[in-house]
């Protein structure tokens, strides 16, 4: 469903993706792990179009990614972002926050919006919640809040770039167990984390990145018992 192939993504000089070759297959969860400042990221926002890629290929379904404008809205709406830090409208309702992408992209009436918007936030387990503004929700719920967000585009793929890093430790498992729930369910995901047993018991497959590479990647219960590689090694030792 998502391919990469032999990105390259250069900052000025820095050269911050080096050679990606990646793919994600359909209902496939991927975890990408590695340390601060590898590149993890930055290969999330080069699949979404937050960045443009210095050279190589990117294509979601087969398309390649859109430069602007009309296709570019549907690739975000096909391919949904969760970030570390939320990302929802201040100003907005939990249900506003859930509705806007829906009907301003996808051209739904507000009312169908609102009904399937109040059907995902109960799915990610925030009935009685809707008419919160962010600031008045916990860090986990606003982060559930951002999951049912970009559900609600009906995407193909969910791209999560350390969805609980900036949770409190008791809050973790509410947003963990909605992801896991989403895997199960079939979901197409790619999880930036460093959330090692999320990694192990819920996804398929381990990337490991360092320095901008793709150094190893495979099965998780492989990758966390019988590394293949030294810089997955002195990685994981300082971790687990
Ligand atoms: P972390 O675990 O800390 O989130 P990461 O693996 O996500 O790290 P990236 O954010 O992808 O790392 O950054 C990779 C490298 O690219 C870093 O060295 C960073 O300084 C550099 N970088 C990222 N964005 C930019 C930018 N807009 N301009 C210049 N350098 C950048
Ligand atoms: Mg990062």
């Amino acid at each position: 469903l998502i391919t990469v192939r032999g990105v390259n993504k250069f900052f000025g000089d820095f050269q911050a993706l080096k050679d990606i070759d990646l793919d994600v297959h359909r209902g496939e969860v991927v975890a990408v792990i590695g340390a601060s400042g590898s590149g993890k990221s930055t290969l999330c926002r080069c699949i979404n179009r937050l960045e443009t890629i210095s050279d190589g290929e990117i294509t979601i379904d087969g398309q390649p990614l859109p430069e602007e404008g009309r296709e570019l809205a549907r690739l975000r709406s096909e391919v949904g972002m969760v970030f570390q830090s939320f990302n929802l409208f201040p100003h907005l309702r939990a249900v506003d926050n859930v509705t806007l992408g829906p009907t301003k992209v996808r051209g739904i009436s507000k009312a169908e919006a609102t009904a399937e918007a109040m059907r995902l936030l109960e799915r990610v387990g925030l009935k009685g919640k809707e008419n919160n503004l962010p600031a008045a929700l916990s860090g986990g719920q606003q982060q559930r809040v951002a999951i049912a967000r970009a559900l609600a585009m009906k995407p193909k793929a969910l791209l999560f770039d350390e969805p609980t890093s900036a949770l409190d430790p008791e809050v973790i498992n509410e947003v963990l167990d909605v992801m896991t729930e989403l895997a199960k369910g079939g979901m197409t995901m790619l999880v930036v984390t460093h959330e090692m047993g999320f990694a192990r018991q819920v996804c398929d497959r381990v990337v490991f990145m360092d320095q901008g590479e793709i150094v190893e990647q495979g099965d998780p219960e492989q990758f966390f018992t019988a590394p293949q590689t030294q810089r997955a090694r002195d990685f994981l030792s300082k971790i687990l």
